[in-house]
């Protein structure tokens, strides 16, 4: 298994590239809408992992909240998977509380469901399964 990312919440993508992208020098190689989960995001591979930047395109947005709550910083952390489906019902079997008991689809067409924070000491976990021959977020 590996960590497939880092969410991190921003309030804009652009300016936080300030520091991500030209002071740290990680490179921007895929932005997209996911407007399901009324963000957008950009992806920042950093080693095998990506840091993921996320904003928020709507008021009502999860992103806008926690900012609003938080102020931004790290939101989520995301776990590559086998097979996502096999994963959530294990977790549920076992009592862990789920946000989503289905796969929905994420950024770079990944299968993601995350993970209540109540059942993980306080971290909100999105399981990530890349679909066939999607390794990466690189176009
Ligand atoms: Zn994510």
């Amino acid at each position: 298994m590996k960590i497939d990312h880092l969410g991190i919440a921003v309030k804009e993508i652009s300016s936080a590239l300030g520091f991500w992208g030209d002071a740290l020098g990680l490179e921007n190689v895929h932005e997209e809408e996911v407007e399901d989960q009324k963000v957008r995001v950009a992806m920042l591979p950093i080693g095998e992992t990506n840091i993921e930047l996320l904003e928020p395109t709507a008021e009502d947005s999860p992103i806008a909240k926690f900012l609003e709550k938080r102020g931004g910083g790290i939101h989520h952390i995301a776990v590559e998977v086998e097979d996502i489906a096999a994963s959530l019902s294990k977790m549920k079997s076992e009592g862990f509380r789920l946000i989503d008991e289905e796969p929905r689809i994420g950024a770079g067409g990944c299968l993601i469901a995350f993970v209540h924070p109540k059942s993980t000491g306080g971290v909100l976990m999105e399981l990530v399964e890349k679909q066939n021959g999607n390794e990466g977020y690189q176009e």
